[in-house]
């Protein structure tokens, strides 16, 4: 038995997503003629309340459509210093859209409205980049899970209004946001412009994100996915596991936030531990003593079939997913408790 924590994108099809991929109904997507591909955009454009939706294949592309659409070159975004968009997408912002990012020094991930409006060029003050968008990531990945404040991304939107700035949401695992608060989709729909939302994480599908929006935004996001390769032809095979885990895979993620904060309670009581970070919903962020080695203990884990992922600077990550059972559950809390 192989207990894999690296990600929450290592799982695999369930038999009955194989199942839905293999009765598919399919079509060409670049003529938009994909029963499927159309049925999971409809889909979720009803449940965020928007006009349309967009299948892309991967997170990083409906990111970087995304910051296209809502910018010209020599603009500046203004995102936190953890941002995927700035961290791990590849120096895509620079190199699609030709801005650049302006950095908050925020929590965990997140930051204020306050901060926003500090971070704000004076438009008519041309020394500098004009200011053009918001991004915020929920949850935040590198900051560890952590779900925002909906008051807050409240207070930016006005900020936003203020200034005649875009607002644009990195949803990836925004289903383990609303899976642990009270609100819901529409709620998030009225306060974006844009999202994007992953299905290959928390939903378990084997790739796929998709950005949603009103028309006026949206209509040039199918041109940007075609410049950025990323028009598809019988693609309805992944959109069917999609619509699947829309139906099957959105109710479960509170199982692996429940288990995600056991793992966190066992590692706060293993001495060579110094600190675990707040778990609010799939994701473990711990840190080990400094006297001790991370390749050791990795190694220690991995003589045990137990893969987790080093994050630099002595800290460790665990994410829990639809591929992580009971049994393996139970397995790794023992090996934990008797490490
Ligand atoms: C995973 C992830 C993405 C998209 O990643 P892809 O691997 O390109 O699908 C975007 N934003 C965040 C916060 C993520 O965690």
């Amino acid at each position: 038995m192989i207990i894999d924590l690296r990600s929450d994108t290592v799982t695999k099809p369930t038999k009955g997503m194989l199942e839905a991929m293999i009765t598919a109904k399919v079509g060409d997507d670049v003529y938009k003629e994909d029963p499927s591909v159309n049925a999971l955009e409809q889909r979720l454009a009803d449940m965020f309340g928007k006009d349309q939706a967009l299948f892309f294949p991967t997170g990083s592309m409906a990111n970087q459509a995304a910051l296209k659409l809502h910018t010209n070159p020599g603009e500046q975004v203004i995102c936190d210093k953890y941002a995927h968009i700035y961290n791990y997408e590849g120096g895509g912002a620079s190199f699609n859209s030709g801005i650049s990012c302006k950095l908050i020094d925020g929590n965990r991930g997140m930051f204020t409205a306050q901060q926003v409006a500090e971070s704000i060029n004076p438009p008519d003050f041309y020394h500098s980049p004009l200011t053009s968008l918001v991004e915020v990531e929920n949850t935040t990945n590198k900051g560890g899970g952590a779900c925002w404040d909906f008051e807050e991304l409240k207070r930016i939107k006005a900020v936003c209004d203020k200034h005649n700035l875009g607002y644009h949401l990195d949803g990836a695992r925004l289903w383990n946001a609303l899976a642990n608060t009270n609100e819901t989709t529409k709620d998030y729909g009225q306060l974006f412009d844009t999202i994007s939302v992953c299905l290959s994480k928390g939903l378990g599908c084997p790739m796929g994100s998709v950005l949603i929006g009103d028309e006026d935004i949206m209509q040039g996001a199918i041109r940007i996915r075609k410049i950025l390769g990323g028009g598809m032809r019988q693609v309805g095979y992944i959109a069917a596991t999609g619509l699947y885990a829309l139906d099957h895979h959105l109710d479960r993620l509170v199982e692996d936030q429940k288990k995600a904060k056991a793992i966190g309670k066992v590692l706060e009581d293993m001495s060579i531990i110094k600190k675990v970070e707040p778990i609010e919903t799939n994701i473990v962020i711990f840190e080990l003593e400094s006297h001790v080695d991370e390749s050791e203990f990795l190694k220690q884990l991995s003589d045990k079939n137990i893969y987790i992922i080093g994050m630099g600077s002595n800290k460790l990550r665990m994410v829990t997913h639809l591929d992580y059972t009971d049994v393996m559950h139970d397995q790794l809390l023992e090996v934990l408790n008797n490490f």
